[in-house]
């Protein structure tokens, strides 16, 4: 009876030594990702950052490019460009591996286009 008494919560020796360890085990908590120009912090590997972020207007500068790109090419559904610095800054601040060499964007339909970085090993 002694035994059964001992590993009830809060009694005997076992069970506070039990405590004691668990409570000294350091939980592992992720660095918050952020925006390294606007300081935005990531819900998910989404960065919502404000329309001021320089990071966020390299981004749209180069997605303004790739519409006005398509707009000027009606017949092509792939464009092959180079990844701009934004958008290597971008996807760190989000998480994702440095992309090397050239980005492929898929022009799905008017409107809606899809950006794949190649990373070391090949695109994703
Ligand atoms: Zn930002």
């Amino acid at each position: 009876m002694t035994r059964k008494k001992s590993r009830r919560p809060g009694e005997g020796a076992a069970t506070s030594s039990w405590t004691t360890a668990t409570r000294t085990v350091p939980r592992f908590v992720p660095p918050a990702l952020q925006c390294p120009d606007c300081g935005a912090v990531a819900v998910g590997s989404r960065i919502a950052h404000p329309e001021t972020c320089p990071l966020n207007r390299g981004v749209n500068k180069v997605l303004d490019e790739d519409r006005e790109w398509f707009e000027a090419h009606p017949g092509a559904s792939v464009r092959v460009r180079p990844v701009t610095p934004a958008e290597v800054a971008d996807l760190l601040a989000a998480g994702a591996d440095r992309p090397t060499g050239d980005v492929i964007v898929l022009n799905l339909a008017p409107g809606l286009r899809m950006r794949r970085f190649t990373f070391a090993g090949g695109a994703r």
